[in-house]
């Protein structure tokens, strides 16, 4: 029986998820070409399970997922692997995410993503924020907003604020 150390595990992992996609510029996306879930997700196959491959990249090229953490694309799209596009979000934060892109004229409770609360930017305003490679004194001078009010974008933080953390008590 041959025994592989976590390190050579992780090296065969990259090795084979950096097959799957070609890489672009930073504010590219970089699309999957290996297999896709209904969702349009990229899978990748490692230590005999299935995973979404927008999370190993996030793991592989950024830091570990915090347990019930999900990650997040800032572009929309789920076959992209850019790392630069995700972000660690809450169950609560995933919500909501889903309920601004895909429910934003169903009036379920009389909310709306971009009345919620915060009047002065628009979703699209927040991805173009979270998304470019400018800095964050060059976006708060164009779109006219405080420093921390970007870093807080740019970080997810600010989605957290509107719905309560979910994951504690859902023991997800
Ligand atoms: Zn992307």
């Amino acid at each position: 029986m041959q025994i592989y150390s976590l390190e050579q595990n992780m090296k065969t992992l990259k090795e084979r998820f950096e097959r799957n996609f070609t890489k672009g510029k930073d504010n590219e996306c970089w699309i999957w070409n290996g297999p896709k879930n209904a969702q349009g997700y990229g899978m990748i196959w490692d230590k005999r399970a299935s995973h979404k491959a927008h999370r190993i990249s996030y793991k592989l090229y950024r830091e570990e997922i915090p347990i019930g953490f999900y990650v997040m694309h800032i572009c929309d799209i789920p076959s992209c692997v850019n790392p630069f596009h995700l972000f660690i979000g809450t169950h609560a934060d995933n919500m909501h995410d889903m309920y601004v892109k895909g429910r934003r004229n169903h009036s379920l409770c009389g909310v709306k993503g971009e009345n919620h609360y915060r009047a002065k930017l628009t979703e699209k305003e927040i991805i173009e924020i979270r998304t470019n490679a400018l800095t964050s004194k060059e976006i708060q001078r164009l779109f006219n907003i405080k420093q921390n009010h970007v870093s807080k974008i740019r970080l997810g933080i600010i989605w957290k604020h509107t719905y309560k953390p979910l994951l504690n008590k859902g023991g997800l």
